[in-house]
């Protein structure tokens, strides 16, 4: 359907729940950090209407947007904690827990995900208690393709970047734009070092980085690799003290003679 209109036309019923296996190739869309760091924008459509939920996909795809779609509440609700999204676009007419109910839980647990609201034409009550619950723009069904790409634009631009700018691992989540970091709700005080020593980690999530990779990428310091070594691991000593030091489960490992690993470990 590409850029034409987009006829968002009303709930149609018994429509036939067809998944999209995210297309091949796309679909290890869990490490979204690439190590490059030429992060795309990450998009979440939660929409239940199986037509629009796939213009959605294929506009924005078009767009060069990473694109996750949920069918329903919960799986948008699932994915909005397990992963990180620059934005959401948020059908308010869900089967099950409406889109209301998933804005206000976000933003109770403190997600400051830029979230876009789409609502009916006439729920003028549902637009005004989407900008109440935290949603930071609304469309009203049906929209012109454009205008949503337009506005998804404004709202990216509005002190957002196209980059990653939080990172969220197990009960640890790291917010680039305010420097804080956290671990189980508690606020962990990391040096700058510190602090950029676990954004990269946190980069290449369940990848091993070695002391080489962190003398150049975040020391800077390509040419003195082996004399940084010492440096480095009193580093991560104090990072993992702070780190995981207080708490059950360990994040950063070491690999033996290798290098290092942040990785939740599944039991
Ligand atoms: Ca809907």
């Amino acid at each position: 359907m590409g850029k034409g209109q987009l006829q968002a036309c009303r709930r149609a019923h018994s429509e036939s729940f067809v998944r999209e296996s995210s297309v091949a190739g796309r679909a290890s869309g869990e490490h979204h950090p690439n190590p490059e760091g030429a992060t795309k924008v990450r998009i979440l459509v939660v929409e239940d209407e199986a037509k629009v939920a796939k213009a959605l996909r294929e506009g924005l795809e078009a767009e060069h947007y990473e694109v996750r779609v949920a069918r329903t509440g919960e799986e948008g609700f699932y994915l909005l904690n397990a992963e990180t999204f620059d934005l959401v676009v948020l059908d308010l007419m869900l089967p099950g827990h409406d889109g209301l109910e998933i804005l206000r839980t976000v933003r109770k647990r403190g997600l400051s995900t830029l979230v876009l609201i789409l609502t009916a034409k006439d729920a003028v009550e549902d637009r005004v208690l989407g900008l109440d619950s935290g949603a930071d723009d609304y469309l009203v069904k049906p929209f012109a393709f454009p205008e949503l790409l337009a506005r998804i634009r404004v709202l990216l631009r509005g002190g957002r970047s196209d980059q990653v700018l939080r990172f969220k691992l197990a009960d640890l989540e790291m917010d680039l734009v305010t420097r804080k970091v956290e671990r189980g709700g508690q606020l962990l005080q990391l040096t700058p070092r510190e602090f950029d020593l676990l954004e990269y980690l946190l980069r290449h999530e369940g990848h091993i980085v070695s002391r080489e990779m962190l003398a150049r990428d975040v020391w800077k310091e390509a040419e003195r690799a082996t004399p940084l070594d010492n440096v480095i691991d009193v580093h991560i000593a104090r990072l993992r003290r702070k780190l995981d030091g207080p708490f059950e489960t360990k994040l950063l490992k070491t690999v033996r003679g290798v290098g290092f690993v942040l990785r939740e470990e599944k039991p």
